[in-house]
Order: C-alpha cells, then structure tokens, then sequence
C-alpha cells in the first residue's frame, strides 16, 4: 500500500481526526503510485501512523479518511461495520415501513462520499467522491444484505463528482423495477418522491423536523411558501389549519408534485395556490400589490459554493428577507433559512437582523432550527453542519 507522507506540521488536523488531506499538505508518496480512489497509509513527516485513506488524484481534497485506527483493515467487513453503526445512530428515529430517512451521512457517518437515503422500500445512493467509487459494489452488497427486500436506485449525478474526476451517472443496481413516485409517510402527511428526477436523492429529508416545527404557528394562517419544492412545507401548514397556502417555485415539475401531495392528504385544493415564477422577483411583485401573509417560509437553494461567493450569498439572503418582512402582517411569522454551509449561524442570523431593520419592522428571533438528526454532524466535521433555520415574529 502506497504512503502517503504528510510536509511538516501538517498532521495536526488528522491528530484532530478531521478526515480532509488537502493537496497542500502533501509531502510525497513512497511505493507504487496508487490508482485513484485505492487505499492508501497517512503518515506525518516523521513517520507516525495518522489514517488509511482514499486517494483522490485530481481533487484539491486529495485523500479521505476512512479509518484512523491502524489496527482496522479498509474491506467489505469494514463498510459492514461503518454501515451498522450509522443504522444504529437512527435507531431512535422513525424507522416504520413507510418512513423516509438519510441512513449514510457522508464523512459524518465515517464514509466519506457516501449517501444513502431510504424513501419506504427504495433505497437511493450517491457516490461521490473516488473512494466512495472504488468501493462502490461493496458497499451496494452489504446494502443489499441488511436491506434484501429493497430496491437500489443510484444518483451519483450531483456535480461534485465532476472535482474529483468522475463522471455523472444514474440508474437501477438493484431490484426489477423502480415505480415512477415512491410514497412515504412524514410525520403523518404522504408525500410522492420522484426518486428519478427529484432534486438530490429526490426528496429535502434535511427539512423534515423544520416542517414539523411549522405545525405549531400555522393555524388559521395564511401561508406563502417560498421555494416549495415538492410542497413539505405546505402540507405541515394544512394540517395544522393554515386558511390558504401558495407555493412559489421556479420548477413546475415540482409545483405538479405540491399539488398531487395536497390531493392526496385529501387537503382542500381550494385553499392552496401554485405559482411558478423566480421568488426573487415575484416578492417585488407582492410588495407592490401590497400582498400580506401571516406566515413566510424561505428555503432557497444554497448560494454560496465557495468562500469567494460569500459575500454575494449575504446580498441574496438580504433581499429575500428584506421583502418577506415587508410582507408580513403584524405578528407575521418568518421561518427563513440558509443551507450554504459556508454561511456560519452567526452570520446568517446578522443578515437577518439586518433585513428586519431594513424593512422597518420590530422584529423577535423566536427559535433556531437545524438539519434533522439523521444529517448527522460528525463532531471533528463541523462542515457537516450546513443547514440553518431561524423563526422570526415581525411585530
Ligand atoms: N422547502 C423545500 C425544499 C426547497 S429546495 C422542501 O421542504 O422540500 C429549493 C427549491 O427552490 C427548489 O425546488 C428549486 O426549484 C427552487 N428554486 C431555486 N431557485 C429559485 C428561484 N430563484 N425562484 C423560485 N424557486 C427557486
């Protein structure tokens, strides 16, 4: 096995058991040059074992921790354990027939670029990185295994496969068929998941407790939900009485999916609206026609993929919130949020304060949310924890 060997004092992230070698940090390989995606030893510059890692050639992260233990082989005996212990970690969590759950986390379930979802009895993969990749077959077995009545989709067709030199690719590895929507039961409400088409894996199951904490205000309120998706939001607000929901999104596939979700929790389809149009400048609209609502949710897309785009990300989230507490009547609710992990809380929460003030309204942080806790945050991998939620009152 080729060895990795670390420049002088660049172990102290590893020794911290972050599980990132950067190119930088590199000193030189010593044996045969190792295929991408192959496992390889991590040794500081005076020898010391650190980790076995995936090696990833093109990427700046340059290899993945797997294991920090010396003793622990990189096997498929090895990816049954890591597999088992995740399944362990949401024991506590809604495991029930119809459920719908991240079982792998990524780095923060010790598989780095690894992701495996379960909506019902379909599970969806992603590889995403060129150790995830090499060891991909093995993994799907051992999925296979603990999981035998399930059908394995793959969506290894994010773009971060692109940094580390591998192609998009989706399709069925296991199982005959897989139906064009897949049910699941959220905290009581059906949702149809387009497990093909779907944005990620096909279903935002980070969001899952956030829609649940909406229930608690959502009685007898009128509700704009933008950036809907598939309409999760929106299904937590009927149940819980909300007088009229409209969703805003700029995918009408997406819309089409709200609205089936509505029908199908038997929800009266006159009390919700479907727009498809850009949230940015359908908000402008509302705030010249004078628009109000009494309960906002903001959930965009991420806005920031590197630190450079930051800045740009603030004058984004500005704007939305600035224009939602416009349109909040008085004791208006906004649950806004922010899913670029190079947003850190603290920031988010100053752009938030900053909007309110703009927009001349006195405003009250109510609560924090966070990812739901099968997006774990592995504790030596703060990246891991990316998605943010506040609810404010305008009053
Ligand atoms: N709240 C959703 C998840 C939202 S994901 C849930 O609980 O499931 C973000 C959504 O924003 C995507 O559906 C995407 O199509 C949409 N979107 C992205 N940019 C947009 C824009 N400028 N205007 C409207 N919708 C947008």
């Amino acid at each position: 096995m080729a060895i990795l060997i670390l420049a002088k004092d660049k172990e102290r992230s590893l020794l911290r058991r972050h599980p990132w070698v950067f190119s930088g940090a590199v000193s030189r390989i010593v044996g045969k040059a190792p295929q991408p995606g192959e496992t390889v030893e991590v040794h500081a510059q005076n020898g010391r074992f650190l980790a076995r890692a995936a090696y990833s050639p093109q990427s700046q992260i340059r290899a993945r921790v797997w294991s920090f233990d010396e003793a622990e082989e990189i096997n498929a005996d090895f990816f049954r354990d890591r597999l088992k212990r995740a399944l362990r970690l949401r024991d506590v969590l809604d495991n029930s027939e119809a459920a719908a759950l991240r079982l792998v986390n990524a780095e923060s379930d010790g598989l780095p670029g690894v992701i495996v979802d379960r909506y019902a009895h379909v599970l969806v993969c992603q590889f995403l990185s060129q150790g995830a990749e090499f060891w991909r077959e093995t993994i799907v077995r051992e999925l296979q295994q603990i999981f035998p009545d399930h059908v394995i989709y793959e969506r290894s067709d994010s773009e971060v496969r692109s940094k580390e030199g591998l192609e998009l690719r989706t399709g069925l590895l296991v199982g005959k068929a897989l139906p064009d929507h897949v049910e699941i039961v959220e905290n009581g409400l059906r949702l149809l998941v387009d497990v093909r088409q779907g944005h990620k894996t096909g279903f935002y199951l980070d969001q899952r407790d956030s829609r649940f904490a909406l229930r608690q205000y959502a009685a007898g309120r009128e509700v704009l939900n933008c950036f809907s998706f598939s309409g999760g939001f929106s299904l937590s607000a009927l149940k819980a009485g909300a007088s009229r929901v409209t969703n805003v999104d700029m995918s009408q596939p997406a819309l089409d999916l709200a609205a089936r979700n509505i029908a199908l929790n038997g929800f009266d389809a006159g009390r919700s609206e479907h727009i498809c149009a850009d949230v940015f400048k359908l908000l402008r609209q509302f705030r010249d026609e004078e628009r109000r609502f009494d309960l906002i949710v903001l959930d965009p897309p991420k806005f920031a993929d590197s630190r450079g785009q930051v800045d740009r990300a603030c004058r984004g989230y500005k704007d939305i919130n600035l224009l939602a507490f416009t349109l909040l009547k008085p004791g208006g609710i906004l649950f806004t949020f922010s899913c670029s992990g190079l947003m850190e809380t603290g920031l988010f929460q100053k752009v938030v304060a900053d909007a309110a003030l703009d927009a001349g309204r006195d405003a009250r942080m109510l609560t924090r949310l966070g990812q739901a806790p099968d997006h774990p945050t592995g504790m030596a991998f703060p990246e891991g924890y990316y998605l943010k939620g506040l609810v404010c009152m305008a009053m």
